[in-house]
């Protein structure tokens, strides 16, 4: 039989859960927008307080022995279901951390002075654990924002273990009061410690790799899109017409380009301004994505030219899709500063073809046919 007393124990998982602040404490620091991680340092330093007062339990008062570390760690824990609630986009106000503490608190109050009751006490303080870690468990299996499924695996699981064995330890000491501390007997609360060690640890590489997929998710979208607009950016575009080429080439499904330039635009700064500029462009994109089917992808090409790839769609489909984006632009409302501006826009249409059907050629295709649709007078549809 392994000797394993809630000293140690005790004492070990209030390590583990100080490394856990400092590790969130660093995170929140380097990731300054996560305030997630706030929370979980400042959680896991309570924690790591009612665990250090559990280790000096022998030498000090009742109050400081047996009420406060209970109120601290079940502070912490609230505080760490504050911050998954920030992680996953459900608000739980801070004040619940709070409120949390002070139950407990009055709970203790009564078991530790008016019917003093070690068994009931254990019992209960362990089960009011099983009842929020359970919490932690389905807000993160049940809210998980898409990109972190596999970051939540690990604290979604520690939760779930750990409110499963804290409530077998419950209801054991309820009904088993003689085996609360004892090692060969019900092993209770060295079990109750063991399960909080495994939990704390999956904690500080889980909670870390949460904030690192949003962290990743995050710089990948401002890679990939164009800040004023929202739209692709060049570089997602092309990446994205690699892709769609290789599946229609596959597949045999036509695929076609369209190369839009706004009309005039710089005389729109010039008179408006850049800001009346930048509106024009936000709105445009705007309106093009409302006019494109959901398989169609659109991305800025550079300044105020921007570029459509038209999967399963020849060059006559894309034409009249051309034609309504055209038709859509033209009767746009703008306005900036109480002015209406006009706004049009010259559309060169190309498909995929032989020889070469790759994208270089087709996009220079796309913009030959533009150069044509300006020379013909623009606000109009060439190719
Ligand atoms: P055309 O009909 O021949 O296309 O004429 P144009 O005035 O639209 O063409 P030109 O290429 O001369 O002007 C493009 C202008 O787009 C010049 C540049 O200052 C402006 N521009 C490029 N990027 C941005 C941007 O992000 N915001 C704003 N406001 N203007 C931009
Ligand atoms: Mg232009
Ligand atoms: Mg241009």
């Amino acid at each position: 039989m392994i000797e394993l007393d809630v000293l140690t124990l005790s004492f070990t998982a209030m390590i583990i859960s100080a490394l856990l602040a400092g590790a969130m404490f660093i995170l929140w620091r380097l990731n300054p927008e996560e305030t997630c991680a706030r929370f979980w340092a400042v959680g896991a330093a309570l924690l790591s307080a009612g665990l250090l007062l559990v280790a000096f339990r022998q030498s000090t008062t009742p109050f400081f022995g047996l009420l406060v570390p209970p109120v601290l760690s079940t502070m912490g824990v609230g505080a760490f279901i504050v911050g998954i609630g920030v992680f996953v986009g459900r608000r739980i106000p801070p004040w619940t951390i709070g409120a949390i503490g002070s139950a407990v608190f009055l709970l203790l109050v009564v078991l530790v002075y008016v019917y003093p009751t070690p068994h009931v006490r254990v019992g209960l303080i362990t089960l009011v654990y099983c009842a929020l870690s359970l919490w932690a468990a389905v807000l993160l299996a049940f809210e998980m924002p898409t990109g972190a499924i596999l970051a939540q695996l690990f604290p979604t699981a520690a939760f779930w273990v750990f409110g499963i064995v804290s409530l077998y330890f419950g209801v054991a000491a309820l009904y088993q009061p003689t085996n609360i501390g004892s090692l060969a007997g019900g092993n209770i609360l060295p079990g109750f410690y063991l399960a909080a060690i495994l939990t704390l640890t999956c904690l500080i590489f889980g909670f870390a790799a949460m904030i690192n997929s949003r962290l990743y998710q995050k710089l990948a979208h401002i890679a990939r899109h164009d800040p004023l607009t929202g739209v692709y950016n060049r570089r997602a575009l092309e990446e994205a017409a690699l892709r769609e080429i290789a599946r229609c080439v596959r597949h045999g499904y036509p695929l076609s380009v369209l190369m839009m330039d706004l009309d005039f635009f710089k005389k729109i700064n010039d008179e408006h301004g850049h800001d009346a500029g930048d509106a024009v462009l936000k709105a445009f994109a705007a309106t093009v994505a409302e006019v494109l089917r959901t398989d169609d992808i659109l991305g800025r090409f550079g300044g105020e030219e921007f570029l459509a790839l038209l999967p399963y769609s020849d060059r006559s489909a894309a034409r009249t899709g051309a034609e309504r984006i055209r038709g859509a632009v033209a009767s746009m409302e703008v306005r900036h500063e109480g002015q209406k501006l006009d706004v049009t826009v010259s559309i060169g249409v190309a498909e995929l073809v032989e020889p070469g059907k790759d994208w270089g050629t087709t996009v220079s295709l796309a913009d030959t046919a533009l150069y044509k649709a300006k020379e013909g007078g623009r606000n109009r549809v060439a190719g």
